[in-house]
């Protein structure tokens, strides 16, 4: 296995040209080491990014948060910038991991395994954030939203990276938000079941709402059809039979070492149901 420790930003995309192949990067080294140790991961070139600290850092611009891509989940939960403009992401992710495991990983890692269990999946869904795609002659923005097209599948040529984490300031304003990780223990846990919601009402009525699930599909993704059905209900007269009807084309929940198909079908009603009610 080749690795290459670029020495600058520039040198970094000298190196991805180069590689025609796949590769990948390591960042915080936190699922690619367990990947590598497995032997998942056996001839594909590994080039360390951890160091370049163009990548890293929360940074105010204008109405915008922008988040590289090294950023770790302990720079995200101590952030003071995060905490006055997006504190329901930072509630979101107190319950990632564990202490080392926050000071080594980074959300752009963690958004790039492509794992449907990543814990920042959902959350950013909501809050519609956007991705700065990078490569050595381009940058391109897109919704975090397009980034995923199958398991492990990504919209990003061979030669790009995700460079950082685009959210408006505005984002969680005037909403009720709501998150829940639903895991077997409270520390050091993977989601079964993420759910992330954003609601806006008004006498009674949902005006808006955003919905995205993790661990429910092949990747986290926005309920889309839910929340087209559930804009202009009255809040107090919900129809929880057509909401489990669409629920049902929205999630495909499966059983696994973690869960089994039914809980997480059953838990996944219950705390909609939760949320859509308060
Ligand atoms: C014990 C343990 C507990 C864990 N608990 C949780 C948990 O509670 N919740 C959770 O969501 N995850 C958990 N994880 C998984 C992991 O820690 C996270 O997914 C983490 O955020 C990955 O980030 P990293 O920087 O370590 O990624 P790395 O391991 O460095 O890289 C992961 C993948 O992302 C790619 N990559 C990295 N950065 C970029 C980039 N900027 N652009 C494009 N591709 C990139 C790499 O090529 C690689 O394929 C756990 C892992 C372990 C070992």
């Amino acid at each position: 296995m080749k690795f290459y420790k670029p020495t600058s930003l520039p040198d970094l995309f000298r190196i991805v040209n180069d590689i025609e192949g796949k590769k990948y990067y390591l960042a915080g080294g936190t699922d690619i080491n367990v990947q590598i140790k497995k032997d998942m991961i056996k001839d594909e070139p590994v080039i360390f990014i951890n160091h370049l600290n163009e990548l890293r850092g929360i940074f105010e611009v204008e109405d915008k948060i922008i988040i590289g891509c090294l950023t770790s989940f302990k720079d995200l939960l101590e952030s003071i910038l995060i905490k006055k403009h997006l504190p329901y992401l930072q509630k979101s992710l107190n319950a990632f991991a564990s202490p080392l495991l926050q000071a080594m990983a980074s959300l752009g890692g963690n958004l790039a395994n492509g794992s449907p269990t990543a814990d920042l999946t959902p959350p950013l869904l909501v809050l519609d954030a956007k991705l700065k795609i990078l490569s050595r002659s381009k940058m391109r923005i897109i919704p975090l939203a397009e980034f995923y097209r199958g398991y492990k599948q990504f919209n990003l040529k061979h030669n790009e990276l995700i460079g950082a984490i685009i959210i408006s300031k505005q984002a969680e304003a005037g909403y009720d938000c709501f998150h829940r990780k639903i895991g077997s223990r409270k520390a050091l846990t993977i989601a079964k079941i993420g759910l992330a919601g954003l609601k806006k009402a008004e006498n009674g009525i949902i005006k808006d709402i955003k919905l995205a699930a993790g661990s429910l599909n092949e990747y986290p993704r926005r309920l889309i059809k839910l929340e087209e059905y559930l804009v202009g209900k009255s809040i107090d007269s919900l129809n929880f039979t057509d909401i489990e009807e669409i629920l049902q084309k929205e999630i495909t929940p499966i059983s696994d070492l973690r869960s089994d198909k039914e809980y997480r079908w059953q838990v996944t009603v219950n705390l909609l149901e939760t949320f859509l009610k308060n």
